[in-house]
């Protein structure tokens, strides 16, 4: 087993790596900008190098710095977490050049998915069910058109190199086509640097739904259920439970089967999402995320399956060690992502904690580097917390999130906090009844 692990990232998820770390006896390397020299990360690691100034692109993305804090600690494996390196297959590369292991799949299955043409007929041969559309790319206006008649309107564009909700065109008529098209590859080569663009059919009222699966690189792969991610704004999740609402057994058999035997077939390592509208008792395949989510704590409060221990197993080169019978799925699961914003306008409001008290008691978890004192820096995203209820049903999940959110201080910021507390007010809420758009919905007409 590794002895020590470099952990390229902040905030709460470099927190979290470094727990499963200490509970397996592998001691911790932090890394920070000079934005991030008080934070939480790094005050609880064994060791800590900075490794730039505030900008992410000179610190926490910079492939030299993190190599040298490697060779400076004799760090033997790299944990991305999410975000930053995490989906970069060029790291992953470089690490193995330099004989470092790095905590995900390899660089040829991150570089498939990241290419979402490609990762779409990559699953689309493996038995997946995807979203109707192009078959590839979309190279010109009369290839399109001939698409989009094919599978009717409504249709998205979608850039193929796409990541965080941009870069997406909805087309609800053959004139407004022209126009989309080029906006979309406008914004698809200024967004990610490269305008390769495809269609799919925009279904109107799916859900989100995602699978979790773990894989070991020798054929074996198991799933360990869904997260239902439906509730976004701007195609962003803002909470999310497990199981789904809207799902039932045989469903999640069915499709949970069929992901592991694919990412079995595929020779995956590690941890991974697999992406998928719900519509209509339909799956439709979005997209495979090769890393450890954000949201991956539900799924654990669920089978009580700790994943970052999993990928920390697998990519020191243990099989899988746990068969799918023995995942069970008692209970229920919701996260709130608690973001330094305003809850109303979403303005980021970063700044000095005055007053930090995080719930606690049964089924509570918090996962979050804030203290009071800490002063969060304006430069990187502004989700500053987790908290994550577990309940033997969803309705006791429910009153035990409640309960919770009212107990929850966080005094100097503004926090979304009291979003949720409105959330949970909303029959729909209560009851699981929402699609991916209802959350924008009901924020216009607050
Ligand atoms: P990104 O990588 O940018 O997050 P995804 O492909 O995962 O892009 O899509 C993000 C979100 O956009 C989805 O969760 C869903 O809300 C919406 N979306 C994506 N594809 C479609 C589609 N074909 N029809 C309707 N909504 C879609």
């Amino acid at each position: 087993m590794f002895d020590k692990i470099l952990i390229a990232n902040r905030g709460e998820i470099a927190l979290r790596v470094q727990r499963a770390c200490r509970e397996m006896g592998i001691a911790t390397v932090a890394v920070h900008s000079t934005a991030d020299e008080d934070a939480m990360h790094v005050r609880l690691a064994d060791e800590s190098v900075c490794i730039g100034p505030p900008s992410a692109t000179d610190s926490y993305l910079n492939i030299p710095s993190l190599l040298a804090a490697c060779e400076i600690t004799g760090a033997e494996a790299v944990h991305p977490g999410y975000g930053f390196l995490s989906e970069n297959a060029r790291f992953a590369e470089i690490l193995r050049e330099h004989e470092i292991a790095f905590i995900g799949p390899t660089p040829e299955h991150i570089k498939v998915m990241g290419d979402k043409i490609a990762a779409k007929q990559t699953v689309a041969a493996l038995g997946i069910p995807v979203v109707p559309g192009s078959d590839g790319a979309i190279h010109d206006e009369a290839e399109a058109q001939k698409v989009a008649e094919d599978i009717g309107y409504p249709v998205l564009i979608k850039a193929s190199a796409g990541g965080g909700g941009r870069g997406m065109q909805i087309v609800r008529s053959r004139s407004d086509l022209g126009l989309a098209l080029s906006t979309a590859r406008a914004e698809a080569l200024a967004a990610f640097g490269d305008d390769a663009i495809y269609m799919e059919k925009f279904l109107d009222k799916p859900r989100h739904i995602e699978f979790q699966i773990v894989a070991d690189g020798k054929g074996n792969a198991i799933h360990l259920g869904e997260r239902d991610c439906s509730l976004q704004r701007r195609h962003q999740k803002v909470l999310e439970e497990a199981l789904s609402p809207a799902l039932n057994a045989a469903e999640r058999e069915r499709l949970g089967g069929v992901v592991a035997s694919a990412m079995a077939d595929l020779g995956y390592t590690g941890v991974g999402t697999i992406e998928f509208l719900f519509e209509d008792g339909e799956f439709y395949f979005i997209e495979m995320n090769t890393r450890l989510q954000v949201e991956h704590p539900i799924t654990e409060m669920l089978t009580g399956i700790d994943l970052v221990q999993e990928q920390i197993r697998i990519a020191d080169g243990a099989g899988l060690t746990l068969a799918q019978d023995e995942v069970s799925f008692a209970g229920h699961a919701i996260e709130c992502r608690i973001n330094a914003e305003n809850p109303k306008t979403f303005t980021p409001s970063p700044g000095l904690v005055i007053a930090y008290h995080p719930p606690g008691g049964l089924g509570v978890r918090v996962d979050s580097g804030v203290y009071a004192g800490y002063k969060i820096p304006p430069y990187y995203d502004s989700l500053i917390g987790k908290l994550i209820v577990f309940g033997k049903n969803r309705t006791e999940c429910l009153m035990r999130l409640r309960r919770s959110l009212d107990e929850f201080v966080i005094e100097g910021v503004e926090t979304t906090i009291p979003l949720f507390q409105s959330l949970l007010t909303q029959p729909d809420i209560i009851n699981g009844e929402y699609d991916i758009h209802w959350l924008e919905e009901f924020l216009a007409e607050a």
